[in-house]
């Protein structure tokens, strides 16, 4: 372990979804404006190497990284909160430590020992939160378990932090979350669920530093007193974690709890300055007071959990907030559009937004709105399979290629305008067929992309298996439909627009992924912009 670097353990107890996520990437947040570089990691006790194959019903988005890692959308709220890229060190899950190990075993590693879960696996979770530390030359490390105390999958980490605890007791330290309830028939908040959580973990041999108490109302002296007896830890180190009205309100309200200085105090860290927050301030500021109103639609499959398109939701709070807008997003299924009532669905909104997406289920209703954005001049933003939506309805409807489609859901098609490059076509694995990560693209000039870039080369991450087919490429330009962004390597077309049209964009890549408070992605920020204007 380098000597410079500390550790901050986040576990949860009680309950599941209590927000660990959150409240790393607050305190992370005030440690960063602190000046302390920070990061955060998430270990994942599930068997799935990562979450690329998992069904976004199962965990929401998966969250695509620079490196191209598959990961959990918690680094999402990582990199939104800090605005530092994260990378595949960020996310480790047991399924990939058991790989590790595995490896290792076959190739004959540990020299004939018993393979076991201490010290082998344990050791490979270690080397994983250290790795963190060494790549990025990180000041703070905060390392979310995920999972509830109790668990049998999280057995092994809680393991290998009590190692950790134990083996550099000066550099770690543990932030507990826990939930106290509120009976509304007894009329009190109640706080035996937080002394079974605690009394749990050091059943473990990890007796917590800080405990973060989600809870509905205040958590008085007296309380604090109670869970500080009970819990072993100091008044100061109660932090009360009370439900706000927005994600971005949680690192002040850390901040007014002091949960940054208790941290520092207990890593024996300076405090060095108070955290300069001016810039977050005043985007809770724009966000609460917003001057206008817009309403875009997400047209997708997944749309009941709404978890499933957290970064677009999130980059449109961004882009809102650039616009001094507020943006309603009205979540809209793709299966339950048709020709007869996409007027009644669609009429009304100011801009409509065609969610990324596999396999054929609710494509139809997907084309169906592009078709009627496209022909009703309504702002239209296609990401990933909705550009890929643009395209087939662009070939379909005005090059008069009747059955023109993608080869993902379509193999006989006489036109396959969307299709798998040569190169991919052999690869059977599934985890290992798709163009992930960061590519260069080359923007034309004057296009509305590279206006609203404001340059002409961008990065931009992807997460697909088919491309535009260039065979088309001269018939799309002739009929209006023109390819504004290429991979400068490859030529392989990245943006389409539609010449005669407000505002109609259809990108391969992702930017949902790459916007933050700090910096509102451009190109949600020029849709927001092209929605006003067209409600106006
Ligand atoms: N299913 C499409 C592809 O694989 C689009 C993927 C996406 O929208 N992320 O190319």
């Amino acid at each position: 372990m380098s000597n410079s670097t500390k550790y901050v353990f986040v576990t949860g107890g009680v309950t599941s979804s209590l927000g660990k996520g959150i409240i790393s990437a607050s305190l992370a947040k005030l440690l960063q404006a602190r000046g302390y570089s920070t990061t955060i990691q998430k270990l994942d006790p599930y068997i799935n190497i990562d979450p690329g194959t998992l069904n976004p019903y199962e965990h929401g988005e998966c969250f695509v990284t620079d490196d191209g890692a598959e990961t959990d959308l918690d680094l999402g709220h990582y990199e939104r909160f800090l605005n530092v890229p994260t990378s595949q060190a960020n996310n480790v899950t047991t399924g990939r430590i058991y790989q590790a190990v595995i490896e290792k075993e076959r190739k004959g590693e540990y020299l004939g020992k018993t393979v076991q879960v201490i010290p082998h696996i344990t050791d490979e979770i270690k080397d994983r939160i250290q790795l963190v530390a060494k790549k990025g030359k990180f000041d703070i490390v905060i390392t979310e378990i995920g999972g509830t105390v109790g668990d049998i999958e999280s057995l092994p980490y809680v393991e290998a932090v009590r190692q950790m605890l134990w083996e550099h007791e000066n550099d770690c330290i543990v932030v507990h979350l826990t939930l106290v309830p509120y009976l509304a028939a007894a009329g009190e908040l109640k706080t035996k669920p937080t002394q079974h959580s605690v009394k749990q973990m050091m059943e473990l041999g990890v007796q917590p530093d800080i405990l973060c108490c989600r809870t509905e109302h205040e958590l008085d002296l007296n309380l604090r007193r109670k869970i500080a007896k009970f819990c072993n830890v100091s008044m100061n180190a109660v932090i009360e974690s009370r439900d706000a009205s927005s994600i971005y309100d949680v690192p002040l309200l850390m901040q007014a709890e002091e949960l940054d200085k208790v941290v520092l105090e207990k890593l024996g860290l300076p405090k060095k300055t108070t955290p300069n927050l001016s810039n977050w301030k005043s985007f809770l500021e724009r966000l609460k007071n917003p001057k206008k109103e817009v309403t875009i639609g997400l047209i997708g499959k997944y749309v009941e959990l709404k978890d499933s398109y957290k970064s677009i939701s999130e980059s449109f709070i961004h882009a809102g907030v650039a616009n001094e807008a507020k943006v309603n997003v009205e979540w809209i299924h793709s299966e339950k559009l048709s020709k007869d009532n996409i007027e009644s669905q669609l009429g009304h909104l100011d801009g409509i937004l065609v969610a990324p997406g596999f396999g054929s289920r609710g494509i139809s209703g997907k084309i169906e709105a592009v078709q009627f954005a496209r022909e009703s001049k309504i702002p239209f933003l296609g990401i990933c399979l909705g550009m890929q939506c643009a395209v087939i309805e662009f070939a379909r409807n005005v090059l008069n290629l009747d059955d023109a489609h993608t080869t993902e859901i379509s193999e006989e098609t006489n036109h396959p305008v969307i299709s798998m490059m040569e190169e991919q076509k052999s690869i059977s694995n599934f985890g290992g067929t798709m163009r992930l990560g960061a590519y260069a693209c080359q923007l034309k000039p004057k296009s509305k992309v590279s206006k609203a870039y404001n340059s002409e080369k961008i990065s931009e991450r992807h997460r697909h298996r088919y491309e535009f087919n260039n065979d088309y490429l001269n018939q799309f330009e002739k009929a209006g439909m023109h390819a504004t962004g290429k991979n400068p390597d490859t030529g392989l077309v990245e943006v389409v627009e539609v010449a005669d049209h407000p505002w109609f964009v259809g990108v391969q890549f992702h930017p949902e992924y790459k916007s933050t408070v700090d910096k509102p992605h451009p190109l949600f920020v020029a849709f927001v912009n092209a929605a006003l204007n067209h409600k106006n």
